[in-house]
């Protein structure tokens, strides 16, 4: 037998891997006494080939997350075109130089971590009259060489945000260390959100997203679970 989470998830799988997640975000949101619909599933589709996301789209699903802006460049124009009512998140490093087509491709940039660029979102933002959602990613763990802003500094960050450059941040993300328990991770990135009075927390992937959502999580970020493992 094989094990499903540890193989590559062959086109057809995707659709009852998709309907398998979303049952499990079902209850796990009822075990926290949550409306389900007050959370939302992105399928984080880095590395995954376009064919594959289209079976995703075949099935229901509309909100995905790339890491990448170079590879979200190559797959979604195209597959936006196609399908008009798919909202794309941002969801790994922004360097400042790939802020003019973050801006044009990402509905949702949930990585926003350092004032310089937050001063190119801004002004892109005013220069093109696009706007994408914003998000902080924190670095929760205080990890060295992760990116995000330090609990310690968010409050700060998000007000220079708003006040220097008139962006309106919506939520926060944390990526917990991997070799952590994440709960306390998340109980940390819910009780800023709740103290700054942001409405958004994007937390929690494959192996933790359940978790995630007992600590009130409104959007899961999950990829292996449906796409099957990365190469
Ligand atoms: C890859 C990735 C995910 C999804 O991780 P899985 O363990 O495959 O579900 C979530 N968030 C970010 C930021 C990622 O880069």
């Amino acid at each position: 037998m094989t094990d499903m989470s540890s193989t590559q998830a062959t086109p057809s799988d995707i659709p009852a891997r998709l309907q398998l997640v979303r049952q499990e975000m079902a209850l796990a949101a009822e075990a926290a006494g949550r409306d389900v619909h007050s959370m939302k599933l992105v399928a984080v589709a880095k590395t995954v080939p376009v064919p594959a996301i289209e079976e995703a789209i075949g099935a229901g699903q509309r909100v995905f997350g790339e890491n990448r802006v170079q590879e979200a460049h190559a797959k979604w124009p195209a597959l936006k075109e196609r399908h008009t009512d798919i909202e794309l998140h941002l969801v790994g490093p922004l360097q400042s130089n790939k802020v003019r087509e973050a801006v044009a491709l990402f509905d949702v940039i949930e990585t926003v971590d350092r004032p310089k660029l937050a001063r190119a979102l801004a002004e892109e933002m005013v220069r093109t009259a696009k706007r994408p959602r914003l998000f902080v990613q924190v670095n929760t763990g205080e990890e060295a060489q992760k990116a995000g802003v330090a609990p310690g500094e968010l409050a700060d960050f998000i007000a220079l945000c708003r006040d220097t450059f008139g962006l309106a941040i919506e939520g926060l993300m944390c990526i917990p260390p991997f070799d952590e328990e994440p709960a306390m991770h998340f109980a940390l990135l819910a009780k800023l959100a709740d103290q700054l009075e942001l409405r958004e927390l994007s937390m929690g992937m494959s192996g933790d997203f359940a978790r995630a959502i007992s600590f009130g999580a409104t959007y899961v970020r999950i990829g292996t679970a449906i796409f099957g493992e990365r190469a």
